[in-house]
Order: C-alpha cells, then structure tokens, then sequence
C-alpha cells in the first residue's frame, strides 16, 4: 500500500502548523461577524480576556492578526529603539534570526550564540550584562524549534530583570505545551502562538505586554504607527471601546475562543503533562531503537517536539517522504542550519498524546528500515510502552 502525496496524509506529527482539534474547526464555522457589531466587539473582548487566564498576566494580551512571525517582527520594531544595546541569544535558528529583525532597529547589537543542539547557559547571560552594562533589551527563543531544544528563560529572565534590562521572549512553540507564562521569566514582550501547542489554525499571534513594555513602545518615536507592524495602535483601538484599526482575523479569532475554551477546560497541568508523558514515551524509544536524539542533553529536550538525528548515510527527505508514503505519517525536517541533520517529532496540542509517540516511532523505524538502516523498532515501541504504562 502506498500513499500518495496528493491526498491529506493519516498523520501529521509535525512541529507546527499541528491538526486542529476539532472543537476548533467547529469554533472557526461560526458565522463570521462584522466587525464593528458590538456583538464582536464584546466577543473579542472575551477571547482576550480567556487568552489572559491561560497566560497568566496582570494586562489583557495583545491578539495580533497575523501568525507569530508578524508579533516578533513587531515585537523587534516597537520595543527597540535607536539608543539600546541589545543582546541577542541563539541556541537555534529561529533565535539567531530574531537577531536580524532586532538589528535593524539598532547598531549595538552583541550576540552569544552556542551550538544548536546546546541551551543557552544563564551564567553566560549574567557575565555578558556584568560586563556590558548598557545592555537595555535582551532577546531570546524558548523552544528553538527546528532544534526542539529548550533555554532555561525563567532563569534568564530572572538575571535580566536584575540587570533591570527588557527581556523579548519567542514562547510560540512552547507556551500551552508546558508551564511557561510571561510573568515567570519576567517577560516584557512574549509572544506564543494558537497554530502550535494550542492546536489551533495559524493566523494570529498572542503577545504577553508588560506596563513598563507599553511605556517604552509607546515612547519610542520609531515604533511602528498605522502599520501591520503597530503594536501600539492596536491596543489603543480596542480598549478605548473604538474600532479596531483594521479588520481582524474573524475566523481565526473563532477558533482561538475554541482552543482556549479547551486549554482551560481540561486544565493547564493536564494539558503540560500529556505534552511531557508523550515526548518522554518518544525519547525512550528513540533510544531504545539505537537512534540519537539531536539535543545535547535529554535535559534541554523539548516536550513539544523530539529532534531525532538523521542516521549516518540516510537521506532525511527520502526518511520523510517514505514514512509519508508507506504509513501516510507526516514529520518535520529541520529549518536552515538543522535541515538534513535531524527529523522532529511534534507533541502539540491534539498530537500530545502518547499513542501518537508509539505510531511515530513505528513509521520512523519501518521507513529507516525501508532505507536500509537497521534500527530495533519492536525495542523502541516496548520502550515507549513501559514509559507510557509506568505513568
Ligand atoms: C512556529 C514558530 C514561529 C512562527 O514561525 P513560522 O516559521 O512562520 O512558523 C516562531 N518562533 C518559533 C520558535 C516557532 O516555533
């Protein structure tokens, strides 16, 4: 039996964009009401206010309409001004590119970069700000997904916040998958993302904005004005009960009431832990299979996605499209420097479940097998069964 790349495949086990739930397809089959109704106005105002619970913060989110690419670039123009030193951390492609947006605004930019199978260490983030005291916004990727490793931003932000510095979080990948909320890393701006962990479409983004963040925006005579790009513009509309400033993503917003009606209903710490309980049952199978995972430590990996490295000789597209073909199972490569060197594994949102782990696995052996890599596949499922019924 073969599957053809024609037709939706069984399985898409990827990194994101994840399967919606399907209470969220519902959501997002709502009518699609105008705008300026009160009605929408008022229901928008709801979703904020949901978004709010799930993050966790003292001031409504910013719900911009666009996928989380256009909250980080917004994030890079609004907060950064001409005078800041920034420091950019990159443990991974998705950091290092944050980078480039944040340069744009500003000449004084340091960098630390480690290798991106690695975590970004905070003792290296204390250092460099003792060492160069002008460092006003720093910038950092909590799950570096195209690596599916994760820094240690709560003690970062900690350090950052000492330091008295602005600290930009990239939590798209991670936020709704583990316990990781603005307030805990001292997030000044921390964008996460309904198209991953939420098990939502992609489209929007959901922006974390502290008091002293709006300030400093809202200061900054080079933040974007009558832009996509306006941060600032936005949260003046709504909450002084005038129109928006554009017409937002009303089907989008539909399904994000869903996704965040779900991730309340079933509880955060459910939701975190059938993330972790999945990418162990992963990580224990990979292992047994005599595969390598890609992170450095089993400590920095990801509960959201397991990065497998590509075994010597395989070619990682041929491993992709044969585990597409003959189980009709969808993975994720790896992104620029990563592409070729490794395979991810997502557990988001509805694929957060740790049968899926056991169907991975299965698709990852038979298609490694299929390529004339021998790998212990039975070994690998008993391994992630024993994690899964230990729990
Ligand atoms: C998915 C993701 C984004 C959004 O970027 P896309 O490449 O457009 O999907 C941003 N940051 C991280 C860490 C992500 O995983």
């Amino acid at each position: 039996m073969r599957y053809s790349n024609d037709a939706p495949p069984v399985m898409t086990l990827t990194s994101g964009p994840v399967n919606c739930y399907p209470e969220v397809l519902q959501g997002m089959s709502r009518t699609v009401l105008y705008d300026y109704d009160p009605a929408f106005q008022r229901f928008y105002e709801r979703v904020a206010k949901k978004a709010q619970q799930a993050m966790r913060t003292p001031e409504v989110p910013l719900i911009q309409q666009g996928e989380p690419v256009l909250a980080l670039e917004a994030a890079a123009a609004s907060l950064i001004a001409a005078g800041d030193t920034v420091l950019n951390l990159a443990s991974g492609v998705y950091g290092k590119g944050f980078g480039y947006w944040a340069a744009r605004h500003t000449d004084k930019m340091l960098e630390i970069e480690v290798p991106y199978n690695e975590a970004i260490d905070p003792a290296t983030v204390a250092a460099k700000l003792r060492d160069n005291p002008d460092i006003s916004v720093v910038c950092v990727c909590h799950h570096d997904t195209p690596s599916g490793t994760i820094n240690p931003i709560d003690e970062i932000g900690r350090i950052v916040a000492d330091h008295g510095g602005y600290l930009i979080v990239d939590a798209v990948s991670s936020f709704g998958g583990m316990d990781t909320h603005p307030e805990a890393c001292h997030a000044d701006i921390y964008v996460a993302g309904p198209n991953k962990c939420m098990g939502a479409a992609p489209g929007l983004s959901l922006v974390g904005i502290s008091a002293r963040a709006w300030e400093k925006m809202k200061a900054n005579p080079a933040a974007p004005r009558a832009s996509m790009l306006s941060m600032v513009d936005w949260q003046e509309a709504w909450r002084h009960d005038r129109p928006f400033p554009f017409t937002p993503s009303v089907a989008e917003v539909n399904g994000l009431d869903a996704a965040l009606d779900l991730y309340l209903g079933e509880g955060p710490e459910a939701v975190w832990a059938r993330h972790a309980l999945t990418a162990r049952a992963m990580r224990a199978g990979v292992k047994a299979m005599g595969l390598s995972l890609w992170a450095a430590r089993e400590e920095i990996a990801s509960p959201t996605t397991t990065s497998v490295r590509t075994p010597e000789g395989i070619d990682e597209a041929a491993l992709r499209q044969t585990a597409r073909e003959r189980y009709g199972v969808v993975f994720s490569s790896g992104r620029s420097e990563t592409m070729g060197k490794l395979t991810r594994i997502g557990h988001m949102g509805p694929t957060a479940q740790p049968i899926y782990a056991v169907a991975a696995l299965t698709a990852l052996g038979g298609a490694l097998s299929a390529l004339g890599h021998k790998v212990d596949t039975g070994a690998g499922v008993a391994a992630a069964l024993a994690v899964i019924d230990a729990d």
